[in-house]
């Protein structure tokens, strides 16, 4: 079973608090100036020995930090509740600011065969704070980078070889829920983790994205759900041809193609403004779904959604039976979408020397940590 979140924890602490007192605790957990409930010198210091002896400052703990060789990736093995493990990713993105991948679930029950999340069975839902610390934890990983470095005497060699402060100092810009789990799964923890991002950092809807396998009945609520904030949602689709989907995808069914063109009709009824904010991911596998008939089929799919963006990824080796696609058959694939007029973009593969790839997380021993 989950454990309590610290919202539910400080109603049952302090039943009689006002609620302002809620907000200063969950603003203080996101500020640069308290490092614990002790430093909260806005509340009764009552309540901040019970809030010390009673909730964890951060929900999660580091067991390892793994560094790729390139120094733009990093990802972090994190203990729930001081022994289950999951993992969150830390990159670089294009515009030199940080991307974080969190988790959503321990495991993850959809069991999709290319996952490397998909062969470890699920264990639980994350709580809102398990998957919000996840990002506290990188922007405190992020200030000691940036104070260590700025530290360092000048003409130092590691400057050069390890980027220099200001590297560190660049600000998280981007959230995406494409760590372990399937976040839709996790519908009311995953809205109140997106509630507090979007309340205490200066993170915008836009720049979060919840990726999901595509649960339909989650895909409707959120859409008649006012409090579901209005961020981007990322499908794997992986396949428009519904028997190779169903072989992907065991959460996959007869139909499930046609639910979703019709979903997405009524969610650009409803959203017209974010057609743009919709992406499909596809995860590129040599002869299994990158052949001509599907790019044919892919295409078909795409018009009758309108206009949709296709996000081809990379795949990543996770020691399964599958091959990542051939250069030429990758090229020709979008190619073939691009000259009938489907939007696609290709993901960038980072973090891989550390599996910290897509659908390479799982807790493995056979990775050298670089940082602990
Ligand atoms: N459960 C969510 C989030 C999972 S991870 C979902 O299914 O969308 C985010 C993306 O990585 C998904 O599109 C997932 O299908 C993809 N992925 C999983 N394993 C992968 C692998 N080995 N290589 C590349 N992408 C992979």
């Amino acid at each position: 079973m989950s454990p309590m979140t610290r919202r539910q924890k400080f109603s049952i602490l302090f039943p009689n608090a006002p609620a302002f007192r809620l907000k200063q605790m969950e603003e203080a957990l996101f500020s640069s100036v308290f490092h614990g409930f002790a430093d909260v010198s806005n509340m009764p210091l009552a309540m901040r020995e019970t809030l010390t002896k009673e909730l964890p400052w951060l929900a999660v703990t580091a067991v390892q930090v793994f560094e790729s060789v390139k120094k733009d990736t990093f990802k972090a093995v994190v203990a729930v509740e001081g022994k289950k493990r999951v993992e969150t990713v830390l990159m670089k993105n294009a515009r030199g600011q940080w991307t974080v991948c969190v988790s959503s679930q321990i495991g993850c029950a959809m069991a999709c065969t290319f996952c490397a999340t998909g062969t470890m069975g699920f264990t639980r839902n994350l709580t809102a704070d398990e998957i919000v610390d996840q990002v506290r934890f990188w922007i405190y990983f992020l200030r000691k980078k940036s104070i260590l470095f700025s530290t360092l005497r000048p003409g130092l060699e590691e400057r050069d070889s390890r980027g220099g402060a200001e590297d560190f100092e660049s600000r998280i810009s981007n959230v995406v829920f494409m760590g372990m789990g399937e976040p839709l799964a996790n519908y009311e923890q995953v809205k109140e983790a997106l509630r507090l991002l979007l309340t205490y950092t200066d993170i915008g809807m836009t720049r979060i994205t919840v990726s999901t396998v595509g649960l339909l009945p989650m895909l409707r609520k959120l859409l008649s759900d006012p409090a579901w904030p209005a961020v981007r949602l990322a499908v794997s689709v992986h396949s428009a041809d519904s028997d190779t989907r169903k072989r992907l995808m065991p959460s996959s069914y007869d139909g499930f193609l046609d639910g979703l063109v019709a979903w997405t009709e009524e969610y650009f009824q409803k959203f017209e403004s974010r057609r743009r904010h919709l992406t499909f991911e596809y995860v590129m596998l040599s002869k299994i779904n990158d052949t001509q008939r599907h790019a044919e089929a892919l295409i078909r799919f795409a018009h009758r959604v309108g206009k949709v963006r296709i996000n081809l990824i990379p795949y990543n080796f996770t020691g399964s039976v599958y091959r990542d696609s051939l250069p030429g058959d990758f090229e020709r694939f979008q190619q073939q979408l691009e000259v009938a007029g489907v939007v696609v973009t290709r993901r960038r593969t980072m973090g891989d020397d550390i599996a910290a790839a897509c659908g390479q997380l799982i807790v493995e021993k056979n990775v050298t940590p670089a940082i602990v």
